[in-house]
């Protein structure tokens, strides 16, 4: 069965930046799984696997644009320590969701000077250029459920929320 819209794939992965470093991989867990064409993977990553079939394997180079995003300065911004009240201990790489205009945004501690808190608002690997090495593990059908759900449900028909 080729990856196409709605079918549900398995795919072990690594990730490299391009220093080689490895950002992120699939060794020595469970494959990932997710549903190709909706928004489940990064769009540069669904463009390369579509059509792809079991057994497959494919390098691919993917830009910021159809990854993370480009970096950008104008999601860094200052703030008072005294705005993460009830936080016991700001530190620099601490995580938070934060409520703007734009809607929920994962902001990072990037930087703790005095009482000033950098915070930036940009994805990890916003303007990093990725490097994949995939391996296409299995692709089926999505059932119902996990259409109606945008997401995969266990093997076993449990839920995995
Ligand atoms: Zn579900």
């Amino acid at each position: 069965m080729n990856i196409e819209k709605e079918k549900v794939v398995s795919i072990n992965y690594t990730l490299r930046n391009d220093e080689g470093e490895i950002l992120d991989s699939s060794e020595g867990r469970e494959p990932l799984l997710y549903i190709q064409g909706i928004g489940n993977l990064i769009p540069g990553l669904e463009a390369v696997l579509e059509g792809k079939t079991t057994g497959d394997t494919i390098k691919a180079t993917i830009a910021p644009a159809d990854a993370y995003g480009e970096f950008n300065k104008a999601l860094i911004s200052q703030v008072p320590r005294s705005q993460f009240q009830g936080v016991d201990n700001v530190e620099v790489d601490m995580q938070f969701q934060a409520h703007s205009e734009q809607g929920d945004q994962v902001v990072t501690i990037t930087n703790i000077e005095n009482d000033i808190v950098t915070v930036d608002g940009n994805h990890p690997l916003a303007g990093v250029t990725l490097h994949f090495d995939v391996n296409v593990v299995a692709v089926r059908e999505a059932t119902k459920e996990e259409l109606e759900h945008g997401h995969v449900h266990g093997s076993d028909g449990h839920h995995h929320h």
